[in-house]
This record gives C-alpha cells, sequence and structure tokens, in this order.
C-alpha cells in the first residue's frame, strides 16, 4: 500500500516527518496522556492494565485454560518430538529434540508467568524508579507473600499436573536466592520445586539469563511438551539476538517454522510491565508511513 503512495505524498509526508522527529515539542504536563506519564502516587498504566483490569484477569485465564486443554490433548496423544528448538536450529533449519521414552513436561517461566510481583512493582513505583538490580535480588529473597498467583495459573498448574505432565519452571531468579524463590512460589500456592530437578534458576548453566543451555538439562530427562512464559526467551533464545529491531523480531516470531507453534506447543502471556520490547524509537513503533497530524492544532 504505502508503495502506491504518488511520489508528492511521499516527499509531503517525509517533510513532515523530518520536522516533528527532529524538534520534538514535550506537551506540558498537564496535557500529556495517563499512557505516557502516570500522576505522582498512582501505578503506570500498563500495570493498571496487567494487575488491575477485569480485561487482564479474564485474558490469563483464558490463556491458562488454553494451556492446560493444550497439555491434557498433549499428554493423551504422546508426541515425538519435543517443542524445544535443538541447538544451532534456524528458522530455515528448524530442528526439534526428539523425545523417546521420556516422561512428559511442560515449562514455564516464573515472573508474570506464575505469578504478578505486586510487592516489588509496588515498591519501585514508590520509589519513582523503573528497576534496580540490588533491590529486585532482595525481592527475590524477602518477597515471599507479596507476589501473587496469575489469575487461572493455580488452576491450569493442577489440571496439567492432573495429566501427567510434570510442571518445570525454569526462571532468571538467581539460583543464589534459591531458598527465597522457592518459598515465594509456594507462597503463591504453587506447591514446593526442587532446584535442579523441577526448578532451573539463573546460574544453574552457563550464559547467564540466557534459557537454552536449563531448557537442554531439563531435555536430559523429560519430552517438553509445552513451552510457557511473557518473553520469547522463555521459548529460545534465538528470539534475544540483540541485533533485531523490533520488527525483525517480530519477522522471525512468524517465519513459518515458528509461526505453527503460538498456540500450539509455544505460548505468550501478556506482560506491558517490561520486557525486551523497551527502547523502541518512535519510528520503530509509528512507521513512516503511518504518520498523521491533526489539520486542526496546527
Ligand atoms: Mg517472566
Amino acid at each position: 500500500m504505502k508503495y502506491a503512495l504518488p511520489i508528492l505524498s511521499l516527499m509531503a509526508l517525509a517533510a513532515c516527518q523530518t520536522a516533528t522527529i527532529t524538534a520534538p515539542e514535550p506537551a506540558p504536563a498537564a496535557q500529556q496522556p495517563a499512557a505516557v506519564s502516570a500522576p505522582e502516587g498512582r501505578p503506570l498504566t500498563a500495570g493498571q492494565w496487567l494487575f488491575g483490569s477485569a480485561e487482564a484477569q479474564i485474558m490469563m485465564a483464558q490463556s491458562w485454560n488454553r494451556i492446560a486443554a493444550y497439555a491434557e490433548a498433549g499428554a493423551a496423544a504422546r508426541p515425538e518430538y519435543s517443542v524445544i528448538l535443538a541447538p544451532g536450529a534456524t528458522a530455515e533449519a528448524p530442528e526439534f529434540l526428539a523425545c523417546g521414552e521420556k516422561p512428559l513436561a511442560a515449562v514455564f517461566d516464573v515472573d508474570e508467568t506464575l505469578i504478578w510481583n505486586l510487592g516489588s512493582a509496588g515498591a519501585f513505583r514508590r520509589m519513582g524508579i523503573e528497576f534496580d538490580p540490588e533491590i529486585w535480588g532482595e525481592w527475590e529473597r524477602t518477597g515471599a507473600g507479596k507476589a501473587v498467583a496469575i489469575p487461572g495459573a493455580l488452576e491450569g498448574v493442577e489440571r496439567i499436573r492432573k495429566a501427567g505432565v510434570e510442571i518445570i519452571l525454569n526462571t532468571n531468579r538467581e539460583a543464589a536466592n534459591v531458598a527465597g524463590n522457592i518459598e515465594t512460589i509456594r507462597e503463591a500456592g504453587f506447591g514446593d520445586y526442587v532446584h535442579g530437578e523441577t526448578l532451573f534458576l539463573k546460574g544453574d548453566t552457563p550464559g547467564g539469563s540466557a534459557k537454552d543451555g536449563r531448557r537442554y538439562a531439563i531435555s536430559e530427562n523429560y519430552c517438553v511438551i509445552a513451552l510457557v512464559g511473557d518473553q520469547l526467551g522463555d521459548i529460545a533464545d534465538i528470539f534475544n539476538d540483540k541485533s533485531l529491531s523490533p520488527a525483525a523480531r517480530r519477522d522471525l516470531a512468524a517465519a513459518p517454522a515458528f509461526d505453527r507453534l503460538w498456540d500450539d506447543g509455544w505460548f505468550i502471556l501478556p506482560n506491558p510491565t517490561y520486557g525486551p520490547f523497551e527502547g523502541s524509537s518512535m519510528e520503530e513503533i509509528f512507521p513512516p508511513e503511518t504518520y498523521w497530524a491533526p489539520a486542526s492544532k496546527e
């Protein structure tokens, strides 16, 4: 569609963009929409939606219902291949780990997948900061009881267990804080997890926050039929290549070899409060061909 525009329109468009991009005029605080900057003493809009809205509650419950139904069907069908990408696999040459006779498992991220970190999110907001790794470490050690189960998650996990599928957690919470992390998960109602068996933490395998190493370790003992998280790194590290622009990352996720797995082994839950999508430019989110300005305000 954009290529069909007359040259003159394109030139006019380009002129408008240049003016806007090089000389942004910040609106007075009172005129800024709430979505950009929440007033002091209020949660940010993304947090209000995720943690407070009926819409998010419904979306989470329906996602968890779908994940549980998928795992129940997978348990009955017993697949030949796991949904974990084999080492070196690409969108052009997708390969998945073979299941053999291994018992079935579903692998979940923890933060903003099983639990909402209301305690730390509230503390950061009250302090007026987005994130602080030191404070987050303290949260991992002492936050038990202040993180809550996501709507639908407890019921979903219970159904998956009943279907004979092991629940395994693969989180970037630190192995050094294992006791606090286990307690936080328990206090949120998910029961007990065993480090190195049903709980994998950052530091368990080389690669820092990259989770493929831990996925391979889990695959030594299990056939993984579902991967669930709030970020693509919970599915495969290939999506976390730092050189990928938001558009290139979307394209990679939609590559035919990967596209067929969404909602069919790979599941993403919504989290607008933080993630690898942050840091996008105006041009990446509002592409030039969509540029519009109200004539009434010029
Ligand atoms: Mg997460």
